[in-house]
């Protein structure tokens, strides 16, 4: 697009005029200039959502803008990170005002709701593609990390999985059976919730998070391998929303053990840490109102086993999930 275009375009969508203490100079000159707190580190992550990849074709420009926010915000979560500066570059295909409109309302909404500031992006005509890269602040060594978990720590998902896996599945069915199935599902998959507040909150009982972006065998695998050690599961008390337990009455050709287990875009955390601490972590979750489930143990073990209510390993048809140190 040509200078002008680009230049009024950002002008009208994106340049917001909020104004965070820490942000000297936003967007519009060549950098943003920001000043970090004393006493904090940075923690910074970038993801990109491509069109027909990381979404359907037909997602609505306002879900985009929310959900490109909602990954990164989750991942601030995952390290108990608190948001404060955001860039975004977009690759269009087009310029449509509408499309535009939806996504800026929708993205500056999202922005305010978690106290973000835009500071910076850059905007070029292509295949649709949204990359929001975050900075946050945590206090030195309190981020909670992969590579800090131990034999014998209990392991602790938030909210419930596999709900957006299935909203994936059932989101082209013409006629929905049922309307709660519909809503749970296909707004966990379009508007996850990141537990940005609980997750600050909760790095004074945790020091070992990761956030579900890729079911939980495969993100809880990431937290084994970086502290060399395996867990056991107990397949019975993974959380499984009221939806998700309903659905195969009408959808009985999905394979509802691999959604739970192994389905993407949850956002929810799994929290690693000592027993002693599981009091405090329960009680933060409930005065918070979220729903916080034990599921399993960190053993000497190098994989993943999960277990059934007779107390024999599932084999599962799942990849990722064993011999994380061997690799
Ligand atoms: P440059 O060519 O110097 O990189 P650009 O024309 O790309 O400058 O951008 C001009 C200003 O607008 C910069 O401050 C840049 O950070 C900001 N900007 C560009 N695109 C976006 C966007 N999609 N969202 C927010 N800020 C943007
Ligand atoms: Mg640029």
């Amino acid at each position: 697009m040509t200078a002008t275009t680009e230049f009024n375009l950002i002008n009208k969508y994106f340049n917001y005029d909020d104004a965070r203490e820490d942000v000297a100079l936003g967007v519009g000159d060549d950098c943003a200039l920001l000043m970090p707190s004393p006493g904090k580190q940075l923690a910074v992550t970038v993801d990109t959502l491509v069109a027909g990849v990381h979404f359907p074709e037909t997602t609505l420009p306002e879900d985009i803008a929310y959900k490109s926010l909602a990954v990164s915000l989750s991942d601030l979560a995952a390290m108990g990170a608190e948001p404060a500066w955001a860039t975004l570059a977009l690759t269009l295909p087009h310029g449509r005002k509408g499309w535009l409109q939806a996504f800026s309302t929708s993205f500056k909404e999202t922005l305010q709701t978690y106290g973000v500031q835009l500071v910076g992006g850059d905007t070029t005509q292509g295949p649709l593609s949204v990359t929001v890269q975050l900075t946050g602040f945590v206090d030195a060594g309190k981020a909670m990390r992969r590579d800090t978990a131990k034999p014998k720590d209990k392991i602790y998902v938030t909210g419930h999985l596999g709900d957006a896996a299935l909203g994936l599945k059932i989101l082209n069915v013409r006629d929905q059976p049922d309307a709660m199935i519909k809503s749970t599902c296909i707004k966990k998959l379009n508007r996850p919730v990141p537990r940005v507040e609980f997750a600050q909150r909760v790095t004074a009982y945790c020091s070992c998070a990761i956030d579900i972006s890729d079911g939980l065998v495969a993100d809880l695998g990431h937290i084994l391998k970086a502290s060399a050690c395996g867990a056991r599961i107990y397949y019975d008390q993974l959380p499984a929303s009221k939806a998700f337990r309903k659905a195969p009455v009408y959808f009985n050709n999905l394979d509802y053990e691999e959604m739970l287990l192994a389905g993407g875009d949850d956002y929810e955390l799994c929290l690693v840490t000592a027993e002693e601490n599981e009091m405090a972590l329960f009680s933060l979750a409930e005065s918070m109102g979220i729903l916080l489930t034990h599921i399993g143990e960190i053993d000497t073990s190098a994989e993943l086993n999960v277990i059934n209510t007779s107390g024999e390993p599932i084999k599962l048809n799942v990849s990722g999930y064993e011999h994380f140190t061997d690799e």
